[in-house]
């Protein structure tokens, strides 16, 4: 698929996008003018409470839907103007879809092995190759044992394994995942999000995931926070002025951090022994969910910085909104 490498050109470009919904007499106005880019081989993670706007964006990037207006590029692909065909092709080759519901990513009547053929038929591939590449993947997904269960048989981790097979299938520049451990337990969703981490740079891909949850967001190189159909600060700028301690002994929060701080009035200080707990003074006690627990960033696997939340993060997020 199209190339710009090397060139500087960004892979995805978004500018002043607008998508506006139709409800009977009235619209509701989901993104209000998102700009954003992408390198391609990038992956950015798109944090956001429910409703402001994520699927929307994802959507539009995957040729489901058309922005109302505004500009939208992925790769050499203009997809204001994607018709028939050729949407269907986009749809088809170029983007992979990793979603939220199990269910919506596979076939419960169709084996794993044939679940992942499947867009690879759509495609006009030949049963041979699509039996290989189907092998390859499943293989790489570490699902090669299951290949003839159902979906059914399948826990719902495996499942989301098989499901990224399927969305790799025709050779994807680009995947976009819709929480897409949203219905795992914690490490069912650690585990996915480590496979992708390793797909990714297997196969050179770009990748946009929605989540709400932080701790998973620092799989990304970097995390845009969407609110109310607007993006707020992208936290590569945190990168730029990392968290710490300033010389009169205030402390630096990434902005997204901050955002479960941000309805405290007033903020309590706790040292422990595994680092130091801020917590809106409202809090009870032992409520710690969701909080920030220590404010030395951590490093995972992939040498990124993240900072840890306690389990529950998504909840305390919930109750914000
Ligand atoms: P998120 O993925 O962050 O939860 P969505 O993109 O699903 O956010 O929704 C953003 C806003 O757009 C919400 O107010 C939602 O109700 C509305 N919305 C989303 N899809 C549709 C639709 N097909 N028709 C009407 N309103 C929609």
């Amino acid at each position: 698929m199209p190339s710009n490498n090397g060139s500087g050109k960004p892979y995805i470009d978004c500018k002043h996008v607008v998508k506006a919904y139709s409800v009977g007499d009235h619209e509701i106005v989901a993104l209000r003018g998102i700009d954003f880019t992408m390198q391609r081989g990038e992956m950015v993670a798109i944090v956001g409470p429910s409703g402001a706007g994520k699927s929307s964006l994802l959507n539009l990037l995957g040729g489901l839907d058309t922005p109302t207006a505004g500009q939208l590029r992925a790769g050499d692909v203009n997809l204001l103007d994607l018709k028939g065909r050729a949407r269907a092709e986009y749809r088809l080759r170029q983007v992979g879809f990793v979603w939220q519901q199990v269910d919506r990513n596979l076939l419960a009547h169709r084996s794993a092995l044939r679940n992942v053929t499947l867009p690879m038929m759509m495609a006009g591939l030949g049963r041979r190759a699509r039996s290989q590449r189907a092998r390859e993947l499943l293989d790489a997904v570490g699902m090669s044992e299951h290949a003839h269960k159902r979906p059914p048989q399948l826990s719902g981790g495996q499942q989301q394994r098989v499901a990224v097979a399927v969305a790799l299938a025709n050779h994807p520049d680009l995947l976009l995942a819709d929480e897409p451990t949203g219905a795992l337990d914690r490490q069912s969703a650690e585990q996915i999000m480590e496979l992708i981490a390793d797909l990714r740079a297997r196969y050179g891909l770009t990748i946009l995931m929605a989540t709400h949850d932080m701790e998973l967001a620092a799989y990304a190189d970097r995390t845009l926070t969407l609110r109310d159909g607007a993006l707020g600060q992208d936290l590569t700028a945190a990168e730029e002025s990392p968290p710490g301690l300033d010389e009169e002994g205030r402390i630096r929060l990434p902005p997204a951090v901050r955002a479960h701080l941000d309805d405290a009035a007033r903020i309590a200080v706790e040292v422990r022994p595994e680092g130091v707990l801020l917590r809106p003074e409202q809090a009870s006690e032992d409520d710690t969910d969701g909080l920030l627990q220590d404010m030395l960033p951590r490093h995972n696997g992939a040498g990124k910085r993240w900072w840890p939340f306690r389990r529950g993060g998504s909840a305390r997020e919930e109750a914000h909104q």
